[in-house]
Order: C-alpha cells, then sequence, then structure tokens
C-alpha cells in the first residue's frame, strides 16, 4: 500500500535474564516506544524471559517472536546462534542449555578468582548484578568492576580487564555451531547465525564452514548487524543470494549496557514470514 509505514522488526534482544539491562516486560515496552512492530527476545542460552515478555506484549501493542542466542565454539572462535520460534521443552536443547549456562558459571568464577588475585572483587559482587535466573556472563563481571569502582562502565572492562589478552580471561565450553544448528532444528526452531561477519575483529567462521552450515540447516544470516564488516557483508550477501537465505537485521540491544539502541537494524517484513513459515516449535505471540 503506498504511503503505508513499512513494519518495522528486531530480531536480536537481550534482557536481564541473560546480560541485557531491561527487565523482559521493561524490554517489551522499550520496544513499543521505539516505534517496532514485532521484536525477538533472544537472550544467551535460555528461554526464561520468554512468559514475561510474552504476559506484556499485548498491552504494548508489540509482537514477540520468542528466540534464544545459543554460544557454540570452533576453533577457539565464540560463534553465536539465533534461535528463533523453538519448542522450549525440547529436551536436548534445553539440556544442552543448562549445560552451557553451568559451564558459564564456572568459568566466570574462575576469572573472577583470577582477578580477587590483583583488585578489590569477588563472587559476590558478580551475583550482586545477576538475578537469581540469569544467565551469567563477562557482562556481569564487568558490572561488577563498575559497582567496585575499578573501570568506568562495561565497554571499558571488556576492552581492558576482561579482554583475553589481559590475562584473567578464561574460554567458555560451548558446542559446535554444526550441533547448534542441529539442536535449534530438532526443537522446530530456525536457526539464524547472528553477527556472522566480524571478520578481523572478534573472527568468525570462514565462508566455507558457514556453506557448511547451510547444508545441516542453516537459515539465515544476521548481515544488518552494527559488528559486521563491510566486507564480510558484501561476501556473505552473495552467499545469501545465492543460496536463498533469510537475511536478518538487528539491534543486539542489552540495554544501558551496550550502546546498540532497539531498532537501529530491523528486518524486512517477508524474511520475518519466511522464519515464520520454516518454524513449527512455538508461535509468534500477538500475531
Ligand atoms: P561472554 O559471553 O561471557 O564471553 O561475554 C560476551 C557477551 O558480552 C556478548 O554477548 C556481548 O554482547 C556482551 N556484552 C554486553 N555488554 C557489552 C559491552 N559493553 N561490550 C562488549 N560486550 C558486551
Ligand atoms: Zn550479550
Ligand atoms: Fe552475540
Ligand atoms: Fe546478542
Amino acid at each position: 500500500m503506498p504511503g503505508a509505514t513499512p513494519h518495522r522488526a528486531d530480531l536480536h534482544t537481550h534482557s536481564a535474564v541473560s546480560d541485557g539491562t531491561d527487565a523482559p516486560a521493561g524490554l517489551i515496552r522499550a520496544a513499543a516506544a521505539a516505534g517496532l512492530d514485532t521484536v525477538a527476545l533472544t537472550d544467551h542460552d535460555t528461554t526464561a524471559g520468554w512468559a514475561e515478555a510474552a504476559a506484556a506484549a499485548p498491552e504494548a501493542g508489540v509482537r514477540l517472536v520468542p528466540g534464544l542466542e545459543l554460544s557454540t565454539r570452533s576453533g577457539g572462535r565464540s560463534i553465536h546462534m539465533l534461535g528463533y520460534l523453538v519448542d522450549p521443552g525440547d529436551s536436548a536443547l534445553s539440556a544442552e542449555m543448562e549445560r552451557i549456562r553451568l559451564a558459564r558459571r564456572t568459568r566466570a568464577e574462575s576469572i573472577v578468582a583470577r582477578l580477587a588475585a590483583d583488585y578489590e572483587i569477588g563472587w559476590q559482587d558478580v551475583l550482586a548484578q545477576a538475578r537469581e535466573e540469569s544467565t551469567i556472563g563477562r557482562p556481569h563481571i564487568a558490572d561488577a568492576l563498575v559497582a567496585r569502582g575499578i573501570v568506568p562502565d562495561r565497554s571499558a572492562a571488556f576492552s581492558t580487564l576482561l579482554h583475553p589478552a589481559a590475562g584473567y580471561y578464561e574460554p567458555l565450553y560451548a558446542p559446535t555451531p554444526l550441533d547448534g544448528v542441529r539442536l535449534i532444528r530438532g526443537a522446530g526452531g530456525v536457526p539464524v547465525m547472528a553477527h556472522p561477519a566480524t571478520w578481523g575483529r572478534t573472527g568468525s567462521l570462514s565462508f566455507e564452514e558457514i556453506e557448511h552450515l547451510v547444508d545441516a540447516g542453516l537459515a539465515g544470516l544476521e548481515l544488518h548487524h552494527r559488528e559486521n564488516t563491510a566486507e564480510g557483508r558484501e561476501v556473505l550477501g552473495a552467499l545469501a543470494r545465492a543460496r536463498d537465505l533469510i537475511v536478518t537485521g538487528s539491534s543486539d540491544y542489552h540495554g544501558s549496557g551496550k550502546p546498540n539502541r532497539l531498532g537501529e537494524n530491523t528486518t524486512d517484513e517477508r524474511m520475518l514470514e519466511r522464519i515464520v513459515e520454516q518454524a513449527h516449535g512455538t508461535e509468534v505471540v500477538g500475531a
């Protein structure tokens, strides 16, 4: 319809149930205030925020796509796999998420133990920054360092003490990207590789490795994300066209924990429809 406002969908956000700073309901209200029609909640390795977000969505007038961002690892690189509309009760996926969350906790404890040798910080400081059910990550350690006045903000913590080169870092257990794709598909969900083109920055998979994941069921690529390089977008854009992949755009909003703003990148309505068509694990809320 000429003149109609385009549908605005942001398909990658984090609440305080992982490492964002807004409660799920607050995130939904923030999405409405940002003029979004649809928002996906994609907390790291958990679906625990879905119920609160779903309860808030109708009144806010926002459609909710329940999702998650699964941690995976390949050759020392951390690869994030978005999973949309999975069945949250799927036993293989929920067992793996539980395993990752436990490993995250142990890993965070040992990073904090190393930091404690040089700084006034302890595990209680980190727990004070997280909800009981939160998926613990370096952001919570960062917040504890900020609360102790050791660094000015989260981003400063990431570029200094929490950077792998600083000597306090420890890698995270995670399944392979191939297992991630299979687990999400196995739970009736739609796997989309998050920020896939960060080459030269945080490292990513090669073109060939991504092609291999497409053969195994990877449905799409989050090409419109602030951390993707221009070169990477171009190369993977060609792959997306050649293999008819779903292409998404998102903010990766973390509340006040990161500069990313809701709706700074959005996903075309047709691409969102393709995600919904391929999913059979759960339904969009407010569809
Ligand atoms: P981890 O998964 O524990 O290694 O921590 C990495 C996570 O921290 C990623 O998901 C980032 O999105 C998140 N994060 C949150 N806030 C920031 C920030 N200000 N700078 C860098 N990463 C951040
Ligand atoms: Zn995060
Ligand atoms: Fe990510
Ligand atoms: Fe994310």
